[in-house]
């Protein structure tokens, strides 16, 4: 299940779903609130194409620093932002990856993170980042990517094609737990 948080990207993200649409592929989408506000067509996009539309928070910030008042609020503008959109997050991955109980507790989503980590955020760097996907990959995998940087737009035109010749089938996060019998990660 390859996944992308951060976006949506007018630029990126719709750069992303061409290859997708082109490969007719699936990714999971992690689109923070204030973006899903200012381009909501893009989030529409992708669950046109049957990808999966989840929230990674209105704006980024660490829930583990937040009470659970303030997780409350948070979840109620997010939902606020992806109904202006008409587009139902489905799951939720917490902001650097950081959950405790309170976090568990207040948010009423399945809470996904990952199991390959490409560092595309912080390399910058095509070909390393195609390159952390194929050495690490096995059958289950999540791979957390972000539809922010044109280096990882790039790492998709070739990883898509790649790992479909290789006879992985790309799923989403919430077919990936189906497959797997697992009701989350
Ligand atoms: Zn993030």
């Amino acid at each position: 299940a390859l996944t992308y948080d951060d976006g949506p990207s007018p630029t990126a993200t719709n750069a992303i779903l061409d290859v997708l649409e082109k490969y007719n592929a699936v990714a999971t989408f992690y689109d923070v609130g204030y973006r899903v506000a200012q381009y909501p067509d893009v989030v529409k996009r992708e669950a046109a194409l049957g990808c999966e539309v989840g929230s990674h928070s209105y704006d980024h910030k660490d829930f583990k620093k937040l009470s659970a008042s303030q997780i409350q609020a948070d979840v109620k503008q997010v939902n606020a932002a992806f109904a202006k959109a008409g587009v139902k997050p489905t799951s939720f991955r917490p902001p650097y990856g950081n959950t405790n109980a309170t976090v568990h507790a207040n948010v009423p989503l399945p809470i996904v993170t990952w199991s390959v980590d490409t560092l595309d955020w912080k390399t910058r760097n095509t070909q390393s980042t195609i390159d952390e996907v194929m050495r690490n990959l096995k059958d289950g995998d999540i791979i957390l990517m972000h539809d922010i940087h044109t280096q990882t737009v790039d790492a998709a035109l070739q990883l898509i094609p790649k790992l479909e010749e290789e006879g992985y089938q790309l799923v989403t996060v919430s077919e990936m737990a189906a497959a797997k019998n697992k009701t989350r990660y």
